[in-house]
């Protein structure tokens, strides 16, 4: 992909539609502030129509034998989708939800509209790729918009075809060149009217009411404590909570001392919880820099808030490696072309996923997982490590449970942590094998955190 068409915000300035009537699909950019895709098309559409398509697949088994997306994440999801129509309501639209794929839906309202024009973000990955595919397959004209980095791939001081293969020199990279986030939009005060529908041709229309709340497993002593309560409204999907929580967020000393904590397992302060909110794209993360920057104008910058900025380039360099290598990173040799194929136990992947592989502290985070579709980064890492190195099992499969299970489930960011610690992305130093003895012993010292998710009378007497 050439540099030019990466610029973020590549929309035309007007569509050259028939008639003027767009289709705004919303994907994983789930907000009205700083979406530039939506900026663009709101500004060259007479008429607009917003829609968020359910698609069953979401909830379908897959090869693994789970659904691709866990009851946490929908319920995450139905709140950010509420709290979307709300904002769209508020500037004159709403949003439109129906079942159905994206290829399916779209091409129909497009018919019932009179328009063969659609905007949206655009996403990296295969199938959704695959998804703009069909839709121009189909006749439409689809302008994507790349808009979920924080940083603008067009602007980086490398082609994203040569993006480096270790972090470190991606980011140094960036920090040498003096590369920062542009200033995010200001948020829409207005969309254009939404053209009525009186029939929706032969589909379902989904959503209007009011969110189901859904709690968590019972039977799990100290869910109370959960590290990210989503089933509480300040930490709900949607925009609204989001910014609230960057507001309180950076207006604490979390960021100060965001370097020391972040390694933490439990409690909500530990670090700073935006990936939820990331993932749905209920926030852009050039809000979140722009937060940064002027807390650390208001508070002075720290490592703490260094750290932050180094975490969030990870984010950004997990989507421009797909960018740069597509679909070669679902492979299940994954980057390696040498590689052997994954081995994988069934029984032992079932007995992972259950939190009953015997070892106690991963255990613990797997019944975490399950029980609140959170775990923090330290346990994503010593339980995928467990899965792969220990248990030998295909990190595919792994992917596929965090994918079920997370409600900050993110294509990027999931696949690019998994093929890491797999030793199958671009870091060539073969893998990452965590000890979960050792790490237990250094994050866990005095098995609270065991306790809490094992119950005390379980982790009597158990490794680690
Ligand atoms: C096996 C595995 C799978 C993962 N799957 C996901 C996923 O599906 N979705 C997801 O958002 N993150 C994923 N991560 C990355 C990381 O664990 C989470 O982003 C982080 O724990 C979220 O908590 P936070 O927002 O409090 O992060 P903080 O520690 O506060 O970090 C701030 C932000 O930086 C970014 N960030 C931090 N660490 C990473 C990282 N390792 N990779 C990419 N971005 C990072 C996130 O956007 C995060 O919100 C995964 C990590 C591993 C090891």
């Amino acid at each position: 992909m050439g540099r030019s068409a990466l610029l973020l915000g590549a929309l035309p300035a007007r569509p050259q539609a028939r008639g003027d009537g767009v289709i705004y699909w919303f994907r994983t950019d789930l907000r009205v502030g700083d979406n530039l895709a939506l900026a663009a098309a709101s500004a060259s559409a007479a008429r607009l129509l917003p829609v968020y398509c359910h698609d069953p697949a979401a909830d379908t088994p897959t090869r693994w034998g789970f659904t691709r997306r866990g009851a946490h994440r929908r319920t995450f999801l139905d709140a950010a989708l509420t709290d979307l129509d709300a904002a769209l309501r508020a500037r004159g639209s709403r949003l439109l939800q129906v079942r159905g794929a994206a290829a399916d839906v779209l091409p129909a309202l497009a018919r019932a509209l009179g328009t063969d024009r659609v905007a949206c973000e655009a996403i990296a990955a295969p199938e959704e790729v695959d998804e703009l595919a069909s839709l121009r397959a189909a006749g439409l004209q689809v302008q994507a918009v790349w808009q979920s980095t924080m940083l603008d791939p067009g602007l980086l001081p490398f082609e994203v075809e040569a993006l480096p293969k270790v972090f470190t020199d991606f980011r140094r990279a960036v920090e040498m060149a003096g590369v920062l986030p542009a200033a995010p939009l200001a948020p829409l005060a207005a969309l254009p009217p939404c053209p009525s529908l009186d029939q929706l041709p032969g589909m379902v229309q989904v959503g209007g009411g009011p969110c189901q709340a859904l709690r968590p497993e019972r039977g799990y002593e100290g869910c109370g404590e959960a590290a990210f309560p989503w089933w509480r409204p300040e930490f709900a999907g949607g925009e609204r909570a989001a910014l609230a929580h960057l507001a309180s967020y950076f207006a604490s000393a979390r960021p100060r001392h965001y370097k020391v904590t972040r390694n933490g397992l439990s409690g909500v302060d530990f670090s700073s919880k935006f990936s939820p909110w990331l993932a749905q794209g209920a926030l852009s993360p050039r809000v979140v820099f722009a937060a940064l920057r002027r807390h650390e104008a208001e508070q002075g910058a720290s490592d703490g808030s260094y750290w932050l900025w180094f975490e969030l380039l990870w984010r950004d360099y997990f989507r421009f490696l797909h960018l740069q290598h597509g679909r070669r990173l679902y492979r299940a040799r994954g980057l390696g072309d040498g590689a052997s194929p994954p081995a994988h136990d069934p029984a032992a992947f079932e007995a992972w996923c259950a939190g009953r592989t015997g070892q106690a502290f991963v255990d613990a985070g797997m019944r975490e997982l399950a029980a609140t579709g959170w775990l923090s980064n330290r346990m994503r890492q010593v339980v995928a490590s467990y899965l792969i190195h220990d248990l030998g099992c295909d990190w595919r499969a792994g992917a596929a449970w965090f994918e079920a299970q997370l409600v900050d489930y993110d294509t990027y960011s999931n696949q690019g942590n998994w093929l890491y610690i797999a030793g199958r992305g671009t870091d060539p130093r073969g893998g990452r094998r965590f000890d979960p003895d050792g790490q237990a012993a250094r994050y866990d010292a005095d098995g609270d955190y065991r306790a809490r998710w094992l119950g005390a009378h379980r982790h009597a007497g158990r490794s680690a």
